[in-house]
């Protein structure tokens, strides 16, 4: 399968603001030496060497991670900002899809881009929704209705099918995708997506908690040996502590959940929208450092943001 990112950032879109702009312009213009100039292999080497946090940003739109199973199955989670751009890329192939899109939970961050999700209007096409929340189709009508919104669920013409979810969750051809609650203020969910032996798990709004790290059998056939895990790192580790019973984790304990349960790709997701690209890489680095600290060599650590693919 492969994982793609549509929005990586938590609570509230966040754009790049001109004053960020202009800052990471300037910090450009500074590191440039007369050499860098010299001809076009020289500017594209310099470019090249820039960090991320400058010459690119994680992103401002809020959740949403499209996974494409090797049967070419399209699931998403989360309708966050960030499924605008995954519309207009699905409506730029001009074809009927099917799409199977699962809520976490209801904040805010991870339903305000449906409404904008233009593949939901076209009648060719079948959108199926999954929560384990009972009632959770009327909570998603709620946010598209007056005075909220000009139009209504109703006008999404796709084939629409609300699915609410066990916990044994639901079989997609050969994919499985499974549910398990999480610690969040008003519950969140994690999906456990597993195809051909390979397993990924989405676990956006998480403050993890001791019972997440209990060695039973549940656990660890959930969490256990997972090719990626994408987690809700929010948090540097005093603002963590400060910051208690708010729903998120830091990158720390997202690194010690990694390594209590062999995960093989930990990705740093849910960024906290007053932090900076260099503050957000800042939190790779010591994920990084923390996990080597360790001597946890088998665990690779990225940062997400718009853009990224990974194949899992
Ligand atoms: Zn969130
Ligand atoms: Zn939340």
């Amino acid at each position: 399968m492969k994982l793609r990112f549509w929005g990586a950032r938590g609570s509230i879109p966040t754009p790049l603001t001109p004053a960020k702009l202009k800052s990471k312009i300037s910090s450009i213009v500074q590191r440039i030496s007369p050499a860098d100039l010299e001809s076009q292999e020289s500017r594209e080497r310099f470019l090249a060497r820039l960090p991320d946090y400058l010459f690119s940003t994680v992103g401002g739109n809020t959740a949403c991670v499209e996974v494409c199973t090797d049967e070419h199955c399209r699931l998403i989670f989360d309708a966050g900002t960030g499924i605008r751009e995954l519309g207009k890329a699905i409506m730029e192939q001009k074809r009927a899809c099917a799409m199977h899109l699962f809520m976490s939970h209801f904040h805010w961050d991870h339903l305000q881009g449906l409404p904008f999700f233009a593949p939901a209007f076209d009648p060719r096409n079948h959108l199926a929704f999954y929560s384990p929340q009972p009632n959770f189709r009327s909570i998603l009508e709620g946010q598209m209705r007056a005075p909220y919104f000009p139009i209504t669920m109703d006008e999404m013409a796709a084939k629409k099918e609300f699915v609410v979810l066990s916990g044994e969750g639901v079989q997609i051809g050969g994919v499985r995708v499974r549910p398990r609650a999480m610690s969040h203020p008003g519950g969140c969910y994690s999906y456990a997506i597993e195809e051909k032996g390979k397993k990924a798990i989405y676990s956006t709004d998480t403050e993890l908690d001791p019972k997440d790290f209990d060695r039973t059998p549940e656990n660890e056939e959930y969490f256990g040996d997972a090719d990626a895990l994408i987690i809700d790192a929010q948090y540097t580790l005093g603002e963590a502590i400060e910051k208690q019973y708010w729903g998120h984790s830091s990158f720390s304990l997202a690194a010690d959940f990694a390594s209590s349960w062999r995960i093989k790709r930990l990705i740093l997701f849910h960024h906290e929208p007053s932090y900076s690209d260099q503050k957000i890489d800042s939190i790779l680095k010591s994920a990084d450092w923390y996990l080597s600290h360790m001597e946890e060599k088998g665990i690779q650590v990225v940062l997400a943001r718009e853009g990224l693919s990974i194949d899992v």
